[in-house]
């Protein structure tokens, strides 16, 4: 570019002007962002995030204390003690998660014969402690309260493909 050529442009702004056009022509456009965590994204039926312990429809707990998931998992996250209910039912006692080891490969969910432990699809779990990442029993079981509808379409979605 010239001397003469840059006095020119300098003189009718025209950085400034090109740098506007750009900026009016993508307000027009559809946006590629999100404003989250307002909006959020679609997430696969597959999708592997906070774990919760489910129940029947009639509030009992689905999990029989099998301990499948217990001895698949890989990181040793999960501790399980159970012992039979007055009815004969076999329960668990404690089911603790250590988050803070887990690898959240889901073979726990794919171990469990009656879906009882599952992988939602909450990814919103941050911390601001260790201690807050050690999952007990009653904090599973308000996951799975609380996701159940989620969960339950995540695994219909997903029941072909099983
Ligand atoms: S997702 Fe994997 S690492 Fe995490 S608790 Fe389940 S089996 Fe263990
Ligand atoms: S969550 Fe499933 S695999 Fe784990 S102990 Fe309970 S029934 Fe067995």
């Amino acid at each position: 570019m010239t001397v003469l050529d840059r006095y020119a442009r300098s003189l009718v702004l025209g950085e400034i002007l090109s740098g506007l056009a750009l900026t009016f022509r993508y307000m027009f456009k559809p946006k590629v962002t999100l404003n989250y965590p307002y909006e959020k994204g679609p997430i696969s039926p597959r999708f592997r995030g906070e774990h919760a312990l489910r129940r029947y429809p009639n509030g009992e707990e689905r999990c029989i204390a099998c301990k499948l998931c217990e001895a698949i998992c890989p990181a040793l996250a999960i501790t399980i003690e159970a012992e039979p209910r007055e009815d004969g039912s076999r329960r668990t006692t404690r089911y603790d998660i250590d988050m803070t080891k887990c690898i959240y490969c889901g073979l726990c969910e794919e171990a469990c014969p009656v879906d009882a432990i599952v992988e939602g699809p909450n990814f919103e779990f941050a911390t601001e402690s260790r201690e807050e990442l050690f999952y007990n029993k009653e904090k599973l079981l308000q996951n799975g309260d609380r996701w159940e509808q989620e969960i339950a379409q995540k695994l219909t979605l997903d029941a072909p493909y099983r």
